[in-house]
């Protein structure tokens, strides 16, 4: 890999790096070693990001003053706020997802609430950590994972993990795809450890907003059997193994299979060029070095 920008291994290794890498190792590269992202507002993250800054304000409150219930709205008026001031602006109009508004993300708040407040009020849920960095040593392979869980709580007394995404796209299939998923695998892994206790598995709690529907709150539930969290265990090894080998030969490959995905790959551009001088100008042109650090963020 023949560029001039800086390049660093990232310092630890979580699902998005990995899930990258698996997707297109050159993709990884661009993204996590030389850690550039385009310049443009990517609408969908910054809407899941400022949404997942509610959940987490709402609860990290909520358990660190264990707030009384007449001053719950005030809590959500709280959090609201600094949800709206992180978000960045409206979409112009002609944007794919211009209903991302932030009219629509109060929306989507306020919805919230009143799911988290009738949970609150059921007395069944107990949220236990909100928004728990780990890097954690997988037994004796030398490896580590990392990560970010959005919530660990206790249902009816047994132990959850909650994730919570933002989707525009939830077709009749949307509730199959956490089975068999690496992230999910991965999660009630890293819970189990962090706690010590038998995990059941993940909570997707998912709001669906497209331009005629939403918000609406949906969840679903994936479980993990032991044999499946062995075995999530050799897929991250393989992965670790093939990531160690690339960065030994200096070369992340291209899987051109990947560039038609998610309606097309941003580094195309980049990758079309012939030489790695015309590639660096080509970074520099169109992106920006923003480099990942998963104890902050978490992908929607
Ligand atoms: S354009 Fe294709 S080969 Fe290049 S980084 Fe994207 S997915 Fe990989």
């Amino acid at each position: 890999m023949n560029t001039s920008l800086p390049v660093v291994s990232p310092r630890a290794f979580d699902f998005s790096t990995t899930n990258t890498v698996n997707q297109c190792a050159r993709k990884a590269f661009l993204q996590y070693w030389l850690g550039r992202r385009g310049t443009a507002v990517n609408y969908p993250i910054e809407f899941g990001n400022a949404y997942h800054l509610y959940r987490e304000v709402m609860d990290k409150v909520f358990l660190e003053k264990d707030t009384p219930e007449a001053q719950w709205h005030t809590l959500h008026e709280y959090a609201l706020n600094k949800t709206i001031e992180s978000y960045p602006e409206d979409p112009p109009l002609e944007h794919k997802k211009s209903f991302l508004t932030r009219i629509r993300l109060i929306e989507t708040c306020e919805q919230a609430f009143d799911v988290w407040r009738d949970e609150k009020l059921s007395g069944k849920t107990v949220i236990l950590a909100s928004e728990q960095s780990f890097e954690l040593a997988l037994d004796d392979t030398g490896y580590t994972y990392g990560g970010k869980i959005d919530q660990l709580l206790e249902m009816s007394g047994q132990l959850w993990v909650r994730d919570f995404k933002t989707t525009s796209y939830m077709g009749r299939t949307y509730g199959f795809k956490w089975d068999p998923n690496a992230q999910i695998s991965g999660y009630t892994w890293a819970a189990r450890e962090l706690s010590g206790r038998r995990v059941m598995g993940v909570i997707i709690s998912t709001v669906y907003n497209t331009k005629n529907i939403g918000p609406q709150h949906h969840s679903f539930l994936s479980t993990r059997s032991e044999f499946a969290l062995d075995e999530w265990k050799l897929d991250y090894c393989d992965t670790r193994r093939r990531i160690t080998l690339m960065e030994q030969d200096n070369y992340f490959p291209k899987n051109t299979s990947s560039c038609d995905d998610y309606g097309g790959c941003f580094f195309r551009g980049c990758c079309s060029m012939s030489t790695w001088i015309a590639r660096d100008e080509w970074l520099e042109d169109h992106t920006v070095e923003d480099r990942w650090d998963f104890m902050k963020g978490e992908d929607t």
